[in-house]
């Protein structure tokens, strides 16, 4: 398997060139030059399988430079019971006939992006360690990505993790996630500003080119082709758990910002998973809302994006999208490249039309809707649900269609965002065991001023 850019530059390169690599050279997107077709004799003979062994199935549809032997070693080694905490990875818990949640956030960080992080740590660590060189990721984040990131990269050879964060603005659960880390290879950095200063400074070091090829500086963002392919496999995961015959058509819901999760639920479709319904699930911060139900794209500025309590589908444009917009427009390079380099642009009415044939509908949830969702599924169904989720549960219960199972995926554990759960419940969300007192470890973190030499001396201090 090759992959291509959506913004018209035809190369092809194998998995593991874009393994450790973020945009194309062209600004695109990578996505493979063709989606390969699961058939019915092979979803069945899928039945049953592990997780980790599903994962090295399809894996293996997309991986080609990687030895089989090697691959299945690397998923067996990400997708364990001491990990994720359950044997099935990531099991469905049932609301009523037909509702369920699907449970993506019991890794390390409680969110769902520990599904993909992690085997992006065993896979950098496999690839640095096969050329021989190193890599030091240079990253900023207000939560979760910053976490998931540190907890897949800690101890992994070959590998060093230098991650921004506003000083004093991370809740007091999340700053403990990560300041807790004593992984030598893990340097926490909380800058005395907001997290726009965080990324101006990664922009900026990024941007000198001297500094970034001197000391190997890359990234693991989320348009990364391997963290969309591992997210792939809980649909599939999620499908089979769900159902008994391949006869049988399933719907997941699934709560988004930059359009990472439910573009590999994309994928998983255009591989003929038999999906009904995508439903994109969005807070306040509607522009995919927006998009799917009159078809224009309208990115927001940061002074237009709203602070929520679902922080991290607080996004003002969809960095994944354009993947999705590849496809929708048969793959023309070129109007993608012409749409997307406008900024914001409203699709043709042809072009609309097929949004449907995909398979993709929308809705938004705000905090009321968050707290009475919370509300209703602690009532009703006994269970204790984040507040992304809710945004996806919500939207989820307006889109259900008779005989179809609705799966809605967990993206957090309530935990981590107590305060919420406080106000609509008036209980304090548990936590999961041998996280009870993190706030009381000892913490690693290095506090400095709004200065990219300040951060660049650091660097090169520790590489
Ligand atoms: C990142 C995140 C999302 C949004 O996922 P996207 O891939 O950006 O659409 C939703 N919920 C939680 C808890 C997250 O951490």
């Amino acid at each position: 398997m090759k992959y291509i850019s959506t913004r018209g530059d035809k190369t092809e390169r194998a998995f593991c060139e874009i393994l450790l690599e973020g945009l194309a050279p062209d600004g695109g997107l990578y996505l493979p030059v063709q989606y390969p077709k699961v058939d019915d004799a092979t979803l069945t003979k899928w039945r049953g399988l592990a997780y980790a062994d599903l994962a090295f199935e399809i894996l293996s549809l997309y991986i080609d430079d990687i030895p089989a032997e090697d691959l299945r070693a690397i998923t067996r080694r990400t997708y364990t019971e001491a990990v994720f905490g359950t044997q099935q990875i990531t099991p469905l818990k049932a609301l009523e006939p037909d509702l369920a949640l699907q449970a993506l956030s019991n890794g390390p960080t409680l969110a769902f992006k520990d599904m993909a992080m992690q085997l992006l740590g065993q896979l950098f660590e496999y690839e640095l360690g096969r050329r021989g060189e190193t890599l030091n990721i240079l990253g900023a984040t207000s939560g979760d990505t910053g976490s998931a990131a540190e907890y897949a990269m800690r101890g992994k050879a070959g590998v060093n993790v230098f991650m921004l964060s506003p000083h004093g603005r991370m809740s007091p659960f999340q700053q403990a996630q990560m300041f807790s880390l004593q992984d030598a290879n893990i340097h926490n950095i909380a800058v005395e500003g907001v997290f726009d200063d965080c990324q101006d400074i990664v922009k900026a070091v990024s941007n000198d080119l001297d500094f970034k090829r001197r000391h190997k500086i890359g990234t693991v963002n989320s348009i990364n082709w391997a963290r969309l392919l591992a997210q792939v496999v809980y649909y599939f995961a999620g499908y089979l758990q769900a159902t008994t015959s391949n006869e049988q058509k399933v719907s997941f819901t699934v709560p988004s910002g930059n359009f990472g999760n439910v573009c590999a639920g994309h994928v998983a479709r255009m591989m003929g998973l038999p999906i009904a319904q995508l439903v994109v699930a969005t807070n306040e911060n509607d522009v995919l809302d927006e998009f799917f139900r009159t078809g224009v794209y309208r990115p927001r500025g940061t002074a237009d994006t709203h602070e929520t309590s679902s922080p991290s589908m607080d996004i003002s444009k969809a960095s994944n999208f354009e993947r999705f917009v590849f496809d929708l427009l048969g793959r023309d390079g070129a109007r993608v490249k012409a749409l997307f380099g406008a900024g914001g642009f409203e699709l043709n009415a042809q072009e609309k039309a097929h949004i449907a044939d995909f398979g993709f509908v929308s809705g938004s949830s705000r905090h009321a809707d968050r707290l009475a969702t919370i509300r209703l599924c602690h009532q009703r169904y006994g269970q204790l649900i984040d507040t992304h989720t809710a945004d996806g549960l919500k939207v989820a219960l307006e889109h259900r269609q008779p005989g179809i199972t609705m799966l809605v995926l967990e993206t957090a554990l309530p935990a981590k965002f107590a305060a919420t759960i406080r106000e609509a419940l008036d209980i304090e969300p548990p936590r999961p065991a041998g996280l009870e007192n993190i706030e009381a470890l000892p913490k690693r973190v290095t506090v400095m001023p709004v200065d990219t030499g300040a951060v660049k001396a650091f660097i090169q201090a520790h590489v």
